[in-house]
Formats: C-alpha cells, structure tokens, sequence
C-alpha cells in the first residue's frame, strides 16, 4: 500500500471523539500516516454529528471546502463520512456532496481500514455505505492501542446506544440500543490507558448510569460497582463519567462519590426543562420534584458535589410559565457549569411534528435570559473557591511560557505558572484570581 496520510475531523460530543480516537489506532495499525491537517491528507474522515441543524450544515461546507482543495490541487483525496449525520442522513450526504467516497455509521466505525483499503486498491470502486447497528461487533473489533498515548487525561466509552425515546433527539436512531461494553474489556482498556501514562479516565455512555456490564463473575455489574474496580487500578489518579440520566440515579452511585477518593465530585446530570409538562412531552421520564430528589440524594452523600446540566427552551407549547419552571429548577440546584440551547427539530424526531412550535424569537429571548442566570450561578461557584485550596490534575502546557493548565475536582479549569514537569501530576493549588469560565492559582 502507497505511503498515504489520513486526517479526522472530529464533531459534536466527546463519544465521536472516542470513536475518532479509535479510528486512528485503526489506521495506524493498518500502517497509514496521520496528516496534521486537512489539505495535505491523501484521506479525509468526517466523524460527524447530527445534534443541531447547525452542525449538519457546518459538515457540507466542509465538504464543499474539500471539492475546492481537490479541483485547485487536482488531488484525488478519498473523502469517508463517519458518525451520527452519515447514520441519519446518507441519501442527503450523497446528493449534495457526490465527492464523497464512503460512509460509515457509528457502529461501522471498526471497518475503517478495510474500507480505504478496498477504496484505494479499487478506485473506481462505488460508493461504499455501511449502516448496520452492531456495536457489539464494533467493540470487539476496536481496541484501544494505548502505545504512544500521550494524553494525561483520556475518554474510555462503556456504554452506547439508548433505550429512552426523548422526543427530541436522534440518538437512537444513530446508536441505536443501549448495549453496554463487558467489564473485563473495560477494566483491560483502562489499565493499558495508565500504563501508557493517562492519569484521569472519563467513562462515557449516553446513559452512563444505566450501565449493566452483563455479568462479571457471577455479579450483575453497575456502574458504581465498575467505579469501585476502576479506582483499583495503580497510577489513576482520577475518574469521572458522562452523561447520566436521572432515572437512574441510585444509592449505590451515591455512595460511590462518598467512599472513592479518586471518584471526582463533579456529575453532569442533564434536566433539560424544569416544567413538568414539556418534561412529559419530552419523554424525559421525571418530574422536577424526582429530579430535585436525585440532587438531594448526592448531595446527601456528597456535600460538595457539584453539578452541570443541560437545558432546552423553546420545546414545542413550552409557555412563558413553563419556562419560570426552568429558571426555579436552576435556580434551586445553582449549578457550577450548564449548557442550554434552543430547541432544534430533527428529523424522524417526534418533536419536530409537534404543533405550538415556538418562534425562533421567543426561544432566542429565553435563551438569553436563562445564560444570563447559569453563568451567573458559574461566576458565584468559581468566586467561592477564591483563597481556598483545590486538587488540580495539570493536563496540558498552557498558552503563556512556563504556564501549566489542568482540571481541579470540581471540573473547572486553573493554570498556574510551574514548570511543566508538573503535567501529569495532581497538585494542590490556592486560588488567587477567579474569572467566570476558569481560575488562577499558585502550587502550594
Ligand atoms: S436519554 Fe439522552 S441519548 Fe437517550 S434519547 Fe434521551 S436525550 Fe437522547
């Protein structure tokens, strides 16, 4: 096979970034060179998302850039869409961009070598589509190759698919099922990501916490059962896992944040909207007071324990009543981080046949108000923090001459200035200077 450099870009959550992750061991494995950028790759991979109209259209300019490079340089570069959009909109993909050479499903992602290999031996090969749900095969197939991993802190997905039906969202119709990884590959995976020097391992799953890793000697494994292995493992210095549903939020998770030390204080628990009406159109399956609940539940545990959200406003009937709704959920949790958006119809959603669709306006106006109130309530968490200590696992140089960044327990960004033997080191830093999305400190 001729020398031939790749490139992956990379959308939407950090479960793609995995995913695309994988795709590069995939490659290497297979002999292909990375390219550090777009232009001079022989072959491009767009691991897409297809959360928000925005980021669907965000890839055919892409796309477009790519047919541009390819007339200007008359280079034939081989052009695979990966991920969620190639999943919910292929016939869309192969009408508007007839440049494109393959695409692949989320599940297909473990077929990357095999088919640039079979693109480039046969280039007048048609189109290749592979669309199959069948993350059980994927996951056997991609292995992490930890060797040469530079990074201190790592994604490690346990569980993909999901079995709820939001209303308003294309996950299962892109990952399909919940199907949950065994425990001894995860627990393998893991110990080979620290050997390789990683540090901090982020469990993912579209619904982290409805973990069920089959059986593992003899016992039903859950997530804190899996958490309480993990924090076994010599050299991890800190574990964390995204995203969780409230439904299944448990005693058993709950203890976990109180007995294992290296389990980060910090959970991301999405609520979407605080009004129980559009929470039951939206299929959430709760109600504020049982989301409410989840909270005091942690924080029973955990008085520390600090969390972020997501929220949509502007969901089909949402009032200006339910939207109070949303801002008295806010405000009763006070959030350290939290993301909102507006509500964006996909298609094949049920959603987006809902009537009372709302104008973009009004959710542009709700938008704003309910920001204003979560950056806020990022701004007060920060402040607390100033004068005191935190735990901060440096992860990366930083932009300024001897200045490291890291991720303290809570979440939240801090640099300092130190010499940059410190990354990959947990240390304990004083908060000197706090600004909304990040903190300035000095090592102790
Ligand atoms: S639980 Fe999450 S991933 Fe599953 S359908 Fe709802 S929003 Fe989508």
């Amino acid at each position: 096979m001729a020398f031939m450099r790749f490139f992956i870009k990379s959308y939407g959550c950090q479960m793609n970034l995995y995913d695309s992750r994988r795709m590069a061991d995939a490659l290497a494995c297979a002999g292909y060179e990375t390219s550090a950028d777009l232009e001079n790759a022989d072959v491009v991979i767009l691991n897409t998302c297809s959360i928000r109209d925005r980021v669907d259209e965000k890839v055919f300019s892409d796309l477009g850039r790519l047919r541009v490079i390819m007339e200007k340089s008359s280079k034939d570069i081989l052009i695979v869409v990966a991920g969620c959009m190639a999943q919910l909109r292929s016939k869309d993909i192969l009408r508007r961009a007839p440049q494109v050479n393959a695409i692949l499903g989320p599940q297909n992602i473990h077929k990357i070598a095999v088919v640039i290999d079979d693109l480039i031996k046969n280039r007048a090969m048609d189109i290749i589509v592979t669309m199959s749900m069948d993350t059980g095969g994927k996951f056997q197939s991609l292995f992490a190759n930890a060797c040469g991993r530079e990074s201190v802190s790592e994604y490690l997905t346990i569980q993909e698919g999901c079995n709820n039906c939001c209303t308003y969202c294309i996950v299962p119709f892109t990952r399909g099922r919940e199907f949950s990884r065994s425990v001894s590959d995860i627990l393998e995976e893991a110990r080979n990501l620290v050997a390789s020097g990683v540090r901090e391992i982020m469990l993912l799953g579209q619904n982290v916490n409805s973990y069920s890793g089959g059986n593992f000697d003899k016992q039903k494994f859950s997530l804190a059962h899996l958490l309480f292995e993990l924090a076994n493992i010599n050299g991890l210095k800190r574990l964390r896992y995204i995203t969780s549903h409230p439904k299944y939020v448990d005693q058993d998770i709950a203890r976990a944040h109180r007995e294992i030390e290296i389990l980060a204080p910090s959970l991301h628990l999405p609520a979407q909207s605080g009004s129980n009406s559009i929470l039951k159109e939206m299929n959430r399956g709760y109600t504020q007071d049982e989301y409410l609940r989840c909270i005091d539940l942690l924080r029973s545990y955990r008085p520390d324990i600090a969390f972020s959200s997501d929220f949509i406003v502007g969901f089909p009937g949402e009032t200006d009543w339910d939207f109070e709704q949303t801002l008295k959920l806010a405000k009763k949790v006070r959030y350290a981080q939290a993301y909102s958006f507006k509500f964006s119809p996909r298609p094949g959603t049920a959603a987006a046949q809902m009537d009372n669709q709302i104008p973009e306006k009004i959710k542009s106006e709700r938008l704003l108000i309910l920001q204003k109130l979560l950056n806020d309530q990022q701004t007060e968490f920060n402040k607390s923090f100033e004068g005191s200590q935190l735990n901060v696992l440096f992860t990366k140089e930083g932009k300024h001459k001897k200045q490291i960044v890291g991720r303290s327990e809570y979440s939240q960004s801090v640099s300092v200035y130190a010499n940059t033997t410190f990354v990959g080191d947990m240390a304990r830093v004083r908060i000197t200077e706090v600004a909304s999305h990040s903190l300035v400190g000095m090592l102790e």
